[in-house]
């Protein structure tokens, strides 16, 4: 992964990483870097194609060790869903996004959408969103800002797909936005967008991989009208090149993420970005 920003140290370190991937190894390291403020925050933007303003980010976590460098998500994160400590890890960058929103506001300054992700091990505990509720609420967050990022995985989890609506109303009456990750990585069914009333669908970068493929413009045209007509936001994801932009106006896609615009970004590199781009 190449996503660092410069002065800091990618990791190497194999045999490291190979202990990581072993469940002990890594909950025995995990608090202690919870604790020491080892996780961050990187936010990248989304920007909307129909104006080229910056309409919102998702924010990601990044691991630095001060002895290891930056450990990415892709590393620690299918162990801590493992041993269930990912819930932890998501409150903790749900709380700092709250918390660096709240700064920003009280700067002055706009604030716009900013999504995190959500873990499928949330949904087993039946009163994880009044945790992040009260959170949201401790920092006093408007309505319609926090938007919690759900894998379609999660759709096919033992809980049943009628928890799962029930979860996302509930979101919907607490002021969050609910939005579907990675659509068309595996297991999407236009059936999951009849049955829940989700407010984005992120289409996974996949679908933009090879444009030129003749039935690629059809498909993304009908995903896109079928957003409209749902009154969902369409969201490409992955997006690198100049030409997939062009596509993406021609389907009439609303809004962008990916390195084109920017990798994501440390909090002040992000905001200052932000400012870059906004004169
Ligand atoms: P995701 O939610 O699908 O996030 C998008 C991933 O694509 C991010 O990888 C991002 O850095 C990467 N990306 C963005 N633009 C481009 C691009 O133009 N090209 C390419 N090739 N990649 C791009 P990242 O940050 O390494 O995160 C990987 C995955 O880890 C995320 O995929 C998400 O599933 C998970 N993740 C990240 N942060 C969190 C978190 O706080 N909680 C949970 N539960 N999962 C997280
Ligand atoms: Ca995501
Ligand atoms: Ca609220
Ligand atoms: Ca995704």
């Amino acid at each position: 992964q190449q996503d660092h920003t410069l002065g800091e140290c990618v990791f190497y370190d194999n045999r490291f990483m190979q202990s990581l991937r072993q469940e002990h190894e890594l909950t025995a390291l995990f608090q202690g870097a919870l604790d020491r403020g080892e996780f961050l925050v990187y936010l990248q933007p989304k920007v909307r194609l129909s104006d080229g303003k910056t309409a919102g980010a998702e924010a990601l976590v990044r691991w630095r060790n001060p002895q290891r460098g930056m450990i990415f998500p892709s590393d620690f994160i299918p162990v801590l869903e493992k041993n269930g400590s990912i819930c932890k890890l998501d409150r903790y960058i749900f709380e700092k996004v709250c918390e660096l929103l709240a700064r920003r506001m009280q700067e002055g300054k706009a604030i716009f959408p900013v999504s995190v992700n959500l873990s499928r091990q949330h949904f087993k505990d039946p009163d994880f969103l009044r945790q992040f509720s009260e959170i949201a609420d401790k920092y006093h967050i408007p309505d319609g800002i926090l938007e919690l990022e759900l894998t379609e995985s999660i759709f096919f989890d033992d809980q049943g797909i009628e928890f799962v609506g029930k979860c996302i109303r509930r979101m919907h009456r607490l002021g969050f936005k609910c939005s579907l990750d990675d659509f068309g990585s595996g297991y999407s069914s236009l059936g999951l967008l009849r049955e829940f009333d989700v407010d984005t669908i992120k289409l996974d970068r996949r679908f933009f991989l090879d444009i030129s493929q003749p039935k690629a413009e059809d498909v993304l045209i009908c995903l896109t009208e079928l957003g409209r007509r749902l009154g969902v936001q369409i969201v490409a994801e992955g997006i690198e090149k100049q030409e997939q932009i062009a596509f993406l106006k021609r389907v009439r896609c609303d809004m962008v993420q990916g390195y084109f615009y920017s990798r994501p970004l440390p909090v002040e590199e992000f905001w200052e970005w932000l400012e870059k781009r906004q004169e």
